[in-house]
């Protein structure tokens, strides 16, 4: 088994999910008392929360790429960076490095793909719905349509995110308003699918809540982990 570096605590909400994800697919694949071999470097999500909404993206480049290198001098052999936001600075990070950097959105779009849809609603922080870093991946490198919400609804989908999710907090209006915004985007934007495009979405949401396929993005990235680590 390969030893995997996360570069986590974007929240720590969602790392505690991809820990557990990734231990039990590793259980689930060797059986018995195997589990996943790691290394977590976890931040303190104040100081990045801070440069990201400040736009100082080159301060939290130097500090994910401190955490890489450290996470690849300690063993790493692979590198996960567990936020979909923060693969707005997947390549710097990847040429910092000489181990791969598994991408969260390749990752996704092989899943979005593999079901035979192509026009997902995009749930996700505002800077991974406005910005093209991602979407322009889906759409360039893997010929898919994603959509995102308007403006109301974008701003609704991010406050949740970082006054609720990252928080810990997971409410019953904050589900329905999500729920709602998927059927909105059904109704007016013929979306076929929903890639829940950041890593605490799961706390919320899930395929349960839908008739249409919906992609987790927190454990389809655990699970390329997963396949990285055991071929
Ligand atoms: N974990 C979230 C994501 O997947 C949002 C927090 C962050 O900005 O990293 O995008």
């Amino acid at each position: 088994m390969k030893t995997l570096g996360l570069i986590g605590g974007m929240s720590w909400e969602s790392t505690a999910i991809y820990y557990r994800l990734l231990n039990e697919i590793v259980r689930e694949r060797l059986g018995g008392l195997h589990s996943a071999k790691l290394l977590l470097w976890s931040f303190d999500f104040a100081e990045i929360a801070e440069r990201q909404h400040k736009g100082d993206w080159q301060g939290a480049g130097v500090l994910l790429i401190e955490a890489a290198r450290k996470l690849e001098a300690g063993g790493a052999e692979g590198l996960l960076v567990c936020t979909n936001t923060m693969h707005k600075l997947a390549d710097q990070v990847q040429v910092a490095v000489s181990i791969p950097l598994i991408h969260i959105a390749d990752a996704t779009a092989v899943a979005v793909k593999g079901v035979g849809v192509a026009r997902p609603a995009l749930l996700a922080t505002r800077f991974t719905m406005e910005e093209d870093f991602y979407k322009g991946r889906l759409a360039d490198k893997y010929d898919l349509q994603p959509v995102v919400p308007d403006q109301a609804g974008r701003d609704m989908v991010h406050r949740v995110i970082y006054d609720e999710l990252c928080q810990g907090i997971v409410s019953a209006p904050s589900k329905s308003a999500y729920i709602d915004e998927v059927a909105r985007l059904r109704r007016d934007e013929n979306i076929d699918s929903v890639i829940m495009g950041c890593t605490e979405i799961t706390m919320l949401i899930g395929q349960a809540d839908f008739d249409i396929p919906v992609f987790d993005t927190t454990r389809i990235h655990a699970e390329a982990a997963v396949a990285f680590m055991l071929p």
